[in-house]
């Protein structure tokens, strides 16, 4: 069989979207995934389209936040003791990060992201014929006290300046919104633009049948390295397999960097590993996303069940899953939503694929022009996959990327 134009080594949502932006520029593409589609952290998020997200992570609430939260070894942040001295080097990029002038430099980058993003959704569902998957039921974020919602409102005068939509509330106009939140919850903010997704999981296997269903190619290959040759780019994998395309795109989430290497380039990607558990679908009468903010998790309606998930455990890619984490989160989110009927939970837990300024990387390969990084987007992978898609497709075919993408390079660090 003829090599195909594009490989893209990764079937999660980044990739599979990039795949579809590229197949749509006319390009005969290949994904490549060593589990298979939906294998990874787009299939267990908590399917969001968290748009007015454009506060990076990395910021000085987070370093406030922070020592309180490594407190509680099951608590929203941890560091698991076997992991912390190999985490160090990222955190303290994370830590620089954390600078008024990089703060602002970011939230102008993800804005831009988000923007984008938000712009090429809905004709990428619509193309994809996933439209239906879309819900616009926004954002509860809830506070326990007036003094936490002031400690949150210089972020909402950023997201003002934006000109994103948000109302700050008080308890009865909260329950009018999400009925059922424990009296503890005294005010919150909705933000109406804030979408999701019936089921991530789904979404991602929908991607996947509409790039077949058009001709493209999905196989099984666990990738280990890439190899630029005259004319394209080989794409080694285990067994010893060798494929080959005019162009690669790497996205293959929390692992990219291993695969990077091949190429010399080591990026300082580092995985925030998450968990949730999914419970029946009338476990209780959500009517929007919560965010519990000050506890690190959300409870979200999906069309297979309510899922709470959320912390963040800086665990590396190998050490084995701690679900008494789910089982905090779980008890937890019983005290918040005490109507919350927490038997017959799916527990999961995932990688987010994370850079330490909260940015992704999405650029050129330094060594080639021909392989193209497309992973680290944090928390927000599934939210910037369209954007990030069509970013990719206008690198694949020499256009200018729609959007600055300097502050997104893969070399920035
Ligand atoms: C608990 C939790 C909640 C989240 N909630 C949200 C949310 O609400 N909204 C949001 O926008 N984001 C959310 N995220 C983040 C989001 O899930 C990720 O940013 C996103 O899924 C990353 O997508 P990806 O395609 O880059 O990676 P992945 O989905 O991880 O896909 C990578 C793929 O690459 C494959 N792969 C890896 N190595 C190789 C190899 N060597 N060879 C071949 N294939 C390989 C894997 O099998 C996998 O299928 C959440 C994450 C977690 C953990």
């Amino acid at each position: 069989m003829a090599n195909p134009d594009v490989i893209v080594i990764g079937a999660g949502v980044v990739g599979l979207s990039a795949a579809i932006a590229a197949q749509a520029r006319g390009m005969t593409v290949t994904v490549l995934d060593r589990e298979g589609p939906a294998a990874g952290a787009s299939a267990g998020n908590a399917g969001a389209f968290a748009f007015t997200d454009i506060l990076p992570l990395a910021s000085p609430g987070i370093l406030k936040k922070a020592p309180k939260w490594l407190l509680d070894p099951l608590g929203p942040l941890s560091v698991p003791p076997a992991y912390a001295l190999r985490i160090a080097p990222w955190m303290f990029r994370f830590w620089r990060a954390c600078s008024p002038e990089q703060v602002a430099k970011s939230t102008t980058a993800q804005t831009a992201l988000m923007d984008l993003s938000k712009a090429e959704l809905e004709p990428f569902l619509h193309r994809t014929g996933t439209l239906p998957m879309l819900r616009k039921e926004g954002n509860l974020q809830v506070y326990e006290s007036e003094a936490e919602l002031k400690d949150a409102l210089p972020g909402w005068k950023v997201r003002e300046a934006h000109g994103i939509e948000f109302h700050h509330l008080d308890a009865s106009r909260m329950a009018e919104i999400q009925p059922g939140l424990a009296a503890r919850f005294t005010h919150g903010t909705f933000t109406p633009g804030w979408y999701s997704i019936a089921d991530p999981k789904l979404y991602t296997l929908a991607l996947a049948d509409h790039f077949r269903s058009l001709g493209g190619i999905v196989e099984r290959a666990n990738v280990t390295a890439l190899r630029p040759v005259e004319g394209g780019v080989e794409v080694l994998s285990v067994g010893g397999e060798t494929r080959r395309a005019l162009q690669v795109v790497l996205s293959a989430g929390a692992f990219s960097h291993r695969i990077a290497r091949s190429l010399d380039e080591r990026i300082p990607l580092e995985t925030e590993r998450g968990y949730n558990t999914t419970l029946p679908a009338d476990a209780f009468d959500l009517r929007t996303q919560v965010t519990f903010g000050g506890h690190g998790f959300v409870v979200t309606r999906l069309s297979t069940g309510i899922r709470v998930g959320g912390a963040v455990e800086l665990g590396g890619l190998d050490l084995p899953p701690n679900f008494r984490r789910s089982e905090a989160m779980l008890r937890k989110a019983k005290d918040f939503l005490p109507g919350l009927k927490t038997q017959g939970g799916r527990q999961w837990f995932g990688f987010r694929p994370s850079l330490p300024d909260s940015l992704p990387a999405i650029g050129r390969a330094r060594s080639t022009p021909r392989v193209i990084h497309a992973f680290g987007h944090g928390h927000l992978g599934l939210t910037q996959s369209a954007g990030t898609a069509r970013l990719v497709a206008d690198l694949l075919s020499g256009q200018t990327p729609a959007i600055d993408i300097t502050p997104f390079s893969p070399q920035r660090f």
